[in-house]
């Protein structure tokens, strides 16, 4: 199937999970996206589904925190983990979290694939670690999106995809492909839609 067929159809908000026991049956291919909050997650998903406002739901502070189902035609579901980092989130909120989070990583045998979205201006930062360490342990293969392009000058990607590089190396779980994005601009849309529908 290709990125054009895969997201033809409209893709539907399934359903907001908060324990395990909420998750759809594991019966089709599933990706996950993940980041810290601000990185450009909800503004990538909907560049990538040609839809405004669709994931929003999960992006304020302290809210509690859901993994949101969406269906990709009839094949795949996209899975938009809340975005991780907030400085002032309860401790209760942030524990319960991590604990659906690792739960979740580590036991959904149709999880193929986490796309790990990274600033192109910052690379990888310490307050990714925890996502990537997470995901190697979880045997969860990962590729690094990187967002908002378009603010970085292109003779300064050189350095920011030599430091993702480097730091890809030290993760057993990293897929070696950086996807260069700017949902502002589409640039990589079409690339990561198509690198979405070679995951089965
Ligand atoms: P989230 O918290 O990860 O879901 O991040 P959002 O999608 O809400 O984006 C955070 C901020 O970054 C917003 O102000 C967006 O307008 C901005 N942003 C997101 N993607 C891009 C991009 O590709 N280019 C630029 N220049 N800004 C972006």
């Amino acid at each position: 199937r290709t990125g054009e067929a895969l997201f033809r159809r409209e893709t539907d908000f399934l359903k907001g999970v908060v324990a395990m026991n909420g998750l759809p049956p594991a019966d089709r291919v599933e990706v996950c996206f993940a980041g810290r909050s601000n990185v450009g997650k909800s503004s990538l998903i909907n560049a990538l589904t040609s839809r405004k406002g669709l994931a929003r739901a999960s992006n304020t502070p302290g809210r509690t925190q859901e993994i949101n189902f969406f269906t990709l035609s009839d094949s795949h579901y996209l899975v938009d983990l809340p975005g991780y980092g907030f400085a002032n989130a309860p401790l209760k909120v942030v524990e319960a979290w991590q604990r659906l989070l690792k739960a979740y990583l580590a036991g959904r045998p149709t999880l193929r694939r986490a796309f790990v979205l990274i600033d192109a201006r910052h690379g990888i930062k310490s307050v990714d670690n925890e996502i990537l360490e997470l995901l190697d342990r979880s045997a969860v293969t990962f590729q690094v999106v990187l967002t908002k392009a378009d603010k970085v000058k292109a003779k300064d990607i050189e350095r920011v995809l030599d430091q993702v590089r480097g730091e890809l190396a030290k993760h057993p779980a990293a897929f070696p492909e950086i996807v260069l994005t700017s949902s502002d601009k589409g640039d990589g849309i079409d690339t990561l839609r198509a690198i979405i529908a070679t995951v089965a």
